[in-house]
């Protein structure tokens, strides 16, 4: 074959403006995706394919996600729902009730029975009132990819927070930051909306000698509210709460198996108690820092105990207000108490 007849065969090049079709808006490796396949796990259950996906998701696919939705109805990843279920999903109980009254039906049952009814008196009607709203779901076969997925994380997980604790129980701190450090940056992060991301602080990275050393002071510490437990649940109260702050999800069965709080608190009672004593311990740290020698602590949750309760406004130099959590406090939410500081003038 010459040259010029290659030239009048040769496949014409895509021109960027040239429209793709929608089958062509999910790419072909998909399924290796993480992005594509947190978008077909949106559609576990069903969803609309308009704004079922955000906007803010469009950069990420290089692509309008309404259009990856399409695509992927195209390709057969997900499919639409039925009527019925368009008529259940687009509509309240007390909707379909005023609907079936307005039609002289038995209003009474279920919410499929009620659909039932309305689509056998009014099928034209129903189908005209879900017109305007595309709903899909995942095909059993895209929902296999997303669930053989979703294992996979917990897996990731699974193993990341078995070595975080077997190294957190040598008290190698360093080594279980890196640890969690080379987890989190593998994990899938969903796109998060512009203005979220704009208001969160980037902080430079702290060096990791600062982040140990914090590490590990909390597996020294004693808030007084906690005084009832025992040296095995101190220490598995340490890892919980070290678990939870460096894989950004706790593992309590794996930390404090069999434990189920301690007085009036449950477990994640008890670890949030741990939270609230070493936020405070920081903010106390700040405020001194700054300059503020008093505050005032602050209870005004109905509900909270007497111990809190008798704390309510009471205003004191910083070290003399009484620790916080208060170790008298009975709430089974835990305390709740807070400290409003001042300047010192
Ligand atoms: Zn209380």
């Amino acid at each position: 074959m010459g040259l010029i007849d290659r030239w009048l065969r040769r496949k014409p090049s895509p021109s960027p403006q040239e429209p793709i079709s929608e089958a062509q808006a999910v790419p072909a490796t998909w399924a290796n995706s993480p992005t594509h396949i947190a978008i077909l796990e949106r559609f576990l259950s069903v969803r609309d394919t308009k704004g079922g996906v955000p906007d803010f998701w469009g950069p990420v696919l290089g692509i309008h996600p309404e259009r990856v939705v399409n695509g992927m109805l195209a390709l057969g990843l997900l499919e639409p729902v039925s009527l019925p279920e368009k008529v259940e999903f687009c509509h309240t109980g007390a909707e379909l009730k005023k609907m079936l009254s307005l039609r002289g039906l038995k209003v009474s049952g279920k919410k499929a029975e009620q659909t039932r009814r309305l689509i056998e008196a009014d099928p034209d009607g129903m189908e005209k009132l879900c017109a305007q709203r595309k709903l899909a779901r995942c095909t059993p076969s895209a929902r296999q990819v997303v669930l053989e997925w979703q294992a996979k994380q917990a897996e990731f997980f699974d193993k990341a927070t078995d070595e975080v604790i077997s190294a957190l129980d040598a008290r190698q701190f360093k080594a279980a930051i890196n640890i969690a450090d080379v987890y989190r940056k593998s994990m899938f992060h969903p796109p998060v909306h512009p203005a979220q991301d704009a208001m969160t602080i980037k902080s430079a990275p702290r060096p990791i000698q600062e982040r140990a050393a914090d590490l590990a002071a909390v597996f020294t510490m004693r808030p007084k509210i906690l005084n009832g437990l025992t040296p095995e649940q101190w220490d598995g109260l340490y890892l919980s709460y070290a678990v939870w702050q460096l894989l950004g999800r706790a593992a309590p069965d794996k930390c404090m198996p069999g434990f189920t709080g301690i007085g009036a608190m449950d477990s994640a009672t008890v670890l949030r108690m741990l939270s609230f004593y070493i936020g405070y311990q920081r903010d106390l740290a700040q405020w001194r820092e700054l300059g503020i020698k008093k505050g005032t602590i602050l209870c005004c949750n109905s509900g909270s105990c007497d111990a809190c309760m008798a704390l309510d406004k009471k205003r004191n130099s910083l070290d003399k207000l009484p620790e916080l959590p208060y170790k008298d406090c009975t709430c089974a939410l835990g305390c709740r108490c807070y400290v409003s500081p001042e300047l010192g003038i």
